[in-house]
């Protein structure tokens, strides 16, 4: 990857970091704590709000993370400009297409595969609530 390449990649990690530092964390309310109105309809409330926490606090994480990787990311290219698109476990070339999709991508196909072989299959079967 020559120095206008990369240029083009920092470029596009600086726009990434911008876009994602912009989107406000999600607000996440606090719960309501009302002891003359303990009825039923407050416990739904009650329960909802604490769904509600659990999905913000879940996106709020997920930004800090991606701002994190981009960060890495923008990190490598400037300590270390000749690793930028390559994978940090095997050093092997990243794929174009996935730096495409990804241009935070620090692991190649295979190596983040192999980090993360339970990936998608942690759901339980329907068959353990049995
Ligand atoms: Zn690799």
């Amino acid at each position: 990857m020559n120095a206008r390449e990369r240029a083009a990649w920092k470029q596009k990690l600086e726009g990434m970091r911008r876009e994602a530092l912009g989107k406000k964390p999600v607000r996440i309310e606090p719960n309501r704590k009302d002891a003359t109105d303990t009825g039923v309809a407050d416990e739904d409330a009650q329960a909802l709000s604490e769904m509600l926490q659990a999905i913000g606090s879940q996106r709020n994480k997920g930004q800090a993370e991606r701002i994190a990787r981009i960060d890495r990311a923008l990190q490598k290219i400037e300590d270390d400009p000749d690793q930028f698109g390559l994978c940090d476990e095997c050093g092997e070339k990243i794929a174009p297409k996935r730096l495409e999709l990804m241009p935070d991508a620090t692991l190649c196909t295979e190596c983040q595969g192999a980090r993360d072989p339970r990936r998608g299959t942690t759901r339980k079967k329907l068959t353990d609530y049995r």
